[in-house]
């Protein structure tokens, strides 16, 4: 990846890679903005999850978006 907010992380985090078998409530795959958010949101009710990626954390449309945040694309007038 070669993005804006990869080259303007302090330091770059690293991630296990997944080995045998886990044991899960929940497993996500793909952690961009859906996976990252619905792990957290499960985790806070105390539910076990697996958040997994073929790539890493923001590989995808969330780590190259404009960040635009405006509900006219969403929210009917
Ligand atoms: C150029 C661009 C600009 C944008 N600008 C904006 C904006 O300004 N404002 C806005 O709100 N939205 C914007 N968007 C849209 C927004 O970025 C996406 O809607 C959002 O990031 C999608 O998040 P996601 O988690 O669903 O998917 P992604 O972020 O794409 O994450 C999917 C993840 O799943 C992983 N994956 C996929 N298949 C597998 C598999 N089989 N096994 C394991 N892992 C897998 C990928 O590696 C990836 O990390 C933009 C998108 C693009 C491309």
């Amino acid at each position: 990846m070669n993005n804006y907010y990869e080259a303007s992380l302090p330091s770059r985090a690293s991630w296990p890679r997944l080995d045998g078998d886990v044991h899960v409530d929940v497993a996500i795959v793909g952690c961009g903005i859906t996976g990252v958010a619905t792990a957290v949101e499960l985790a806070e009710r105390g539910y076990q999850v697996a958040l997994l990626d073929a790539n890493t954390v923001g590989w995808g449309a969330t780590g190259r978006n404009g960040g635009q945040v405006t509900g006219s694309l969403s929210v009917e007038n």
